[in-house]
């Protein structure tokens, strides 16, 4: 009787785990989805195409496409997409031709990951596989890496995006790091508001184009993003400076530091927290210029498109990292 009671309990236990996973196909969780992703990219990976590789140039392909109105979003796990001229070849008078013999034929490169006959461009199978086709023909170096990016996407901008993702991937071994930070300790005094677009005091006609978070000067500044550190050293308008790019196009600006946290140095792969430097009134001069102004952090956000980077309002995202902070703090 214990055994049957058992058996049906396992079993009713069994349909409902059944039942909700059959629920979670329908809706894929954020992290169901990485998961899908992360397949995808070791599954078209080899000894010579680290999967950080593959996943770098989706994400890039996934950024730009978020913020850029002249190219589609791609419907799909991966976000990588190709054009009619290289999926089908140039001279081909079929635009969606999926025949690989005809493709094969008009020398286009488009391929078939899934093996079932077709080379379809709304296969994630098919557009990985040609992805990664294309990039193992160049070699297994980064300097090869490099040099088929050059040749596909011609900016040396992008690639040193892509080449930045990558970094960040292979450093954490994982593509599930959407956590942020608020810049600076929430337990020192500090104040900041919404400085979009005030006129600035020192450097001609120049739009405020940032957040000034005003703090003591010696207060510890941390990396808001996963990120690699891109610039370091004096500029006259930002004083001691510090560059961080992430993986989502974003590129997060730091200014007027009285130092830098000495154990950091360019081409550094940091985490969200992570204190780079040190809250200071450095700049508007030449070198070690300082005092021209109260003790703040100047922050700023430059989103680049694939084309052209431009600056956007980090306020909104300081106030998000500052609430979900003040919470995490509260639960634990
Ligand atoms: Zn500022």
């Amino acid at each position: 009787m214990l055994r049957l009671i058992t058996l049906i309990s396992s079993l009713s236990a069994f349909l409902f785990l059944y039942s909700s996973e059959v629920m979670a196909a329908e809706e894929p969780t954020r992290e169901q989805i990485l998961e899908m992703r992360m397949d995808y990219y070791i599954k078209y990976s080899s000894v010579t195409l680290p999967w950080y590789y593959l996943a770098a140039v989706d994400q890039y392909e996934r950024n730009i496409q978020q913020v850029r109105n002249d190219i589609p979003t791609r419907e799909g796990v991966v976000a990588i997409q190709f054009s009619d001229d290289y999926w089908t070849g140039i001279l081909n008078p079929e635009m969606n031709d999926i025949d690989i013999t005809s493709i094969v034929l008009f020398d286009g490169n488009g391929a078939d990951g899934n093996k079932d006959g077709y080379a379809d461009r709304n296969n994630d199978d098919d557009v990985m596989y040609a992805m990664s086709e294309y990039l193992s023909r160049y070699g297994p170096t980064e300097k090869d890496f490099k040099r088929a990016l050059k040749d596909y996407y011609h900016k040396d901008e992008t690639i040193r995006q892509i080449l930045t993702i990558a970094k960040i991937y292979k450093e954490f071994e994982t593509i599930n790091l959407d956590k942020n930070a608020f810049p600076l300790a929430l337990q020192h005094n500090y104040s900041y508001r919404s400085t979009w677009g005030d006129r600035r005091g020192w450097g001609g006609r120049r739009m405020h184009e940032g957040t000034d978070l005003f703090a003591s000067h010696g207060v510890p500044v941390k990396s808001t993003t996963y990120g690699m550190v891109e610039t370091m050293g004096w500029n006259d308008y930002g004083g001691w400076r510090i560059g961080i790019r992430d993986m989502h196009n974003n590129y997060h600006y730091y200014a007027h530091l009285a130092n830098y946290n000495k154990g950091i140095k360019e081409g550094d792969i940091l985490e969200p927290g992570t204190v780079i430097g040190f809250v200071g009134s450095t700049g508007y001069g030449k070198k070690w210029t300082s005092g021209k102004f109260p003790p703040h952090l100047h922050y700023g956000i430059y989103k680049y498109n694939g084309r052209i980077e431009w600056a956007y309002d980090p306020f909104p995202s300081l106030k998000r990292w500052e609430q979900e902070e003040r919470k995490a703090k509260k639960s634990k």
